[in-house]
């Protein structure tokens, strides 16, 4: 059994999250998925809270951004017919953090715990359409919300996680049979119930998390690059 991470770089736009599932499809090993967010779509979310904190509107430009990548990825993936009900659980979504960023801009004030519930839409956006996705090409898939399964102290913006506890509610919720399960990278629930994050790139350990507590044989995290690079290619051409 193994667990496959994909960062945002592998989940860009809709070619690259075909790419990416082709990969996970064509997998022959018994298999977790866990995905961050799209490609740009945490640092728009920080930047728009940021935004809104300052009483600054331009947070509504983020959250255009935001709104445009998600629904031409779901243009780019689906036949028209297939995405009417994608579009409204992506919309349902995206009035969330629209109310929440105006919370921000009206009290102008955004904690670290709101930051991180802000944060944690960009891997539930996505982890949301790849699901559907998934499911109207025909493979049973189910889309799993770490919140509920990853419990973490109350450390916001970079929680620490309660393993066993963790380990114990992981393999309760993954040990279902039949579905290809696809899990949000870097989210995270405290003790109480409240979103909280890993960190920034905490989507790495997360698959870590899942590779430990279900006694995986191998953790892959999937990166765009080929071999193995001697400095950073976003960097350096
Ligand atoms: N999406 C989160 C971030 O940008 C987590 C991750 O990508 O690993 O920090
Ligand atoms: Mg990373």
């Amino acid at each position: 059994m193994k667990v496959q991470k994909f960062g945002g770089s592998s989940l860009e736009d809709g070619l690259r999250i075909k790419k990416t599932l082709n990969i996970v499809l064509h997998e022959k090993t018994d298999h977790f998925v866990v995905l961050s967010a799209m490609k740009g779509i945490t640092n728009l979310l920080v930047e728009a809270s940021e935004n809104a904190e300052t009483g600054n509107i331009n947070y509504k430009s983020q959250l255009l951004e935001i709104t445009t990548l998600h629904n031409s990825v779901i243009e780019e993936l689906f036949e028209q017919t297939a995405n009417e009900e994608v579009i409204n659980s992506i919309q349902i979504l995206l009035n969330e953090l629209k109310d929440i960023l105006h919370g921000v801009e009206l009290v102008q004030e955004c904690s670290l715990r709101t930051r991180d519930l802000i944060m944690s839409f960009g891997e539930r956006l996505n982890c949301t359409i790849v699901t559907s996705y998934l499911n109207s090409i025909g493979r049973k898939t189910k889309m799993i919300d770490t919140r509920e399964i990853i419990i973490t102290d109350d450390n916001y913006g970079s929680s620490n996680v309660f393993l066993e506890k963790s380990y114990i509610k992981i393999r309760e919720k993954l040990s279902e049979v039949g579905f290809l399960f696809i899990i949000t990278g870097f989210i995270s629930g405290s003790e109480k119930g409240i979103t909280t994050t890993l960190g920034r790139n905490g989507s790495d350990y997360t698959a870590a998390i899942i590779g430990a507590a279900m006694d995986s044989e191998i953790v892959e995290i999937w990166t765009d690059v080929d071999g193995v690079y001697s400095c950073d290619p976003r960097l350096v051409k």
